[in-house]
C-alpha cells in the first residue's frame, strides 16, 4: 500500500465505522492471531467491530484474547449476514480470494463495503479497494505489525495484541524455521516480546497441549506413511474411520504433514485427510527448496497457498486420490529430482 493510500484509509477510519473482519475458512494461528489483534486495535479506535469466521477455529487458539468474540458463520448465519450487509469496511485477512471463505463468499460479494485486504498468499484476486499484499512476508501477523507501523499506531500494541501477532508469526514460520523468516521477521518478533508477548508461554500453549488421543492419531498417521524415493516424496493418509477411532478434534492433524517432510532427502510431502461430512479429502502439501507446491495445488488439487506450503481438496475416494497422486508425480519427476536442498 502506497503512503497516499494509507493516509486515505487513515482518514476514512478517523470516525467510527461499522467493520467486519474475516479470516479464511478453517482459520489457523496466523488467521486468528491477525484478526484478534486487528479487532483490538479497531475497538480502541471506537469502531463497531465484528469478527466472523466461516467455520470454527482450533481449540489450541482459544486462549487468545478476543477469540471468544469470533462469530462462527455456520452457527450465526442471519446475524452475520446482517453485519456483513451493514458494514462500512470489511477487512479480509490471511487470504486473498473470497472463495476461501466458503459459504460467506456470496454475502461478501454482495456487500457494498470498502474492502481492505492484508495477505501474503500468491495471486491475489482484485476485489479490494485497499490491498496490502506481499508474498515475501512470513505471515499476515507480521504484515499486521507493518500495517500498524504505517498507520503510526505501533504504540497501540498492548500485551494481548503482541501475543496474538507473535502467535501468528510463530505458527506460520514453523517456529521461525521456514525460509520466509527474515531478519525483519525476527526484529518484529523481538519488538512484540518487548511489548509483552511471552515467547515461552505462547510456545507452551500452542505446542505443549497434546492429548493422548492426538498422539495415538499421530501414531496411526506415521504408520500410514508411504515413501516414494524415486520422487523424493512422502505422503500420509488418514481415513474418517481412523479419525473417529482416535477421538479426532479439530486441529489435531495440524503439523502431521511435516513429519513426512522431515525425512532426509524428501523434498515433497502431502497428507490426505478424509472429511466424510463434506464428502472430500482435504490435503496439505509441503516442500523444501524451490519445489513449488502452490502451482501443484492450484493445478491438480483445486487449492493453492505458498511455494512451500499449500492446501487443496480431492473429491475422489482415498484409493483414487492416491492413484491420482502417483500419476501427478510422474509429471514432476524431473523437477523433484532436480530440487536443490
Ligand atoms: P494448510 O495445508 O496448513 O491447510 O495450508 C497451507 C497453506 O495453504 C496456507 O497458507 C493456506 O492458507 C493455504 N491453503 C490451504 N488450503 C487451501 C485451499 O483449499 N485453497 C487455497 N487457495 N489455499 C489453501
Ligand atoms: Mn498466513
Amino acid at each position: 500500500m502506497q503512503k497516499e493510500e494509507i493516509q486515505k484509509l487513515k482518514a476514512e477510519l478517523s470516525t467510527p465505522q461499522k467493520i467486519v473482519i474475516v479470516p479464511h475458512k478453517s482459520p489457523d494461528g496466523d488467521a486468528v492471531g491477525s484478526i484478534t489483534a486487528l479487532y483490538s486495535f479497531l475497538v480502541k479506535q471506537n469502531h463497531e467491530v465484528s469478527m466472523i469466521s466461516p467455520n470454527d477455529f482450533p481449540s489450541f487458539l482459544s486462549w487468545l484474547t478476543h477469540s471468544d468474540k469470533i462469530l462462527n458463520y455456520e452457527q450465526t448465519r442471519s446475524e452475520s449476514d446482517a453485519l456483513i450487509a451493514a458494514a462500512d469496511f470489511i477487512f479480509i485477512l490471511d487470504h486473498n480470494a473470497l472463495h476461501r471463505t466458503g459459504d460467506m463468499e456470496s454475502p461478501l460479494s454482495q456487500s457494498n463495503a470498502t474492502f481492505v485486504m492484508i495477505d501474503h498468499h500468491q495471486q491475489p484476486d482484485d476485489f479490494a479497494t485497499y490491498m496490502y499484499s506481499d508474498t515475501s512476508m512470513s505471515s499476515t501477523c507480521e504484515m499486521m505489525y507493518h500495517f500498524l507501523d504505517k498507520m503510526d499506531a505501533l504504540d497501540q500494541i498492548d500485551a494481548a495484541m503482541a501475543t496474538s501477532l507473535y502467535t501468528g508469526i510463530l505458527t506460520d514460520t514453523g517456529s521461525f524455521k521456514y525460509r520466509s523468516t527474515t531478519s525483519t521477521t525476527l526484529r518484529v518478533a523481538a519488538n512484540l516480546i518487548d511489548k509483552g508477548a511471552d515467547s515461552e508461554a505462547i510456545n507452551r500453549k500452542i505446542y505443549d497441549v497434546n492429548t493422548p488421543s492426538r498422539m495415538k492419531l499421530l501414531g496411526v498417521a506415521l504408520n500410514n506413511l508411504t515413501v516414494l524415493p524415486k520422487y523424493r516424496t512422502a505422503f500420509i493418509t488418514l481415513t474418517q474411520q481412523e479419525l473417529d477411532d482416535n477421538n479426532y478434534q479439530k486441529g489435531d492433524t495440524e503439523g502431521f504433514v511435516n513429519y513426512a517432510l522431515s525425512l532426509d532427502d524428501v523434498v515433497f510431502a502431502q497428507i490426505f485427510i478424509e472429511k466424510k461430512d463434506e464428502s472430500i479429502i482435504k490435503t496439505s502439501l509441503r516442500s523444501k527448496g524451490d519445489f513449488d507446491v502452490n502451482e501443484m495445488a492450484r493445478k491438480h488439487w483445486n487449492g493453492g497457498g505458498h511455494k512451500n506450503a499449500a492446501g487443496g481438496r480431492s473429491e475422489l475416494s482415498m484409493q483414487e486420490t492416491k492413484d491420482k497422486l502417483i500419476l501427478i508425480l510422474r509429471d514432476y519427476e524431473k523437477a523433484l529430482q532436480d530440487t536443490q536442498i
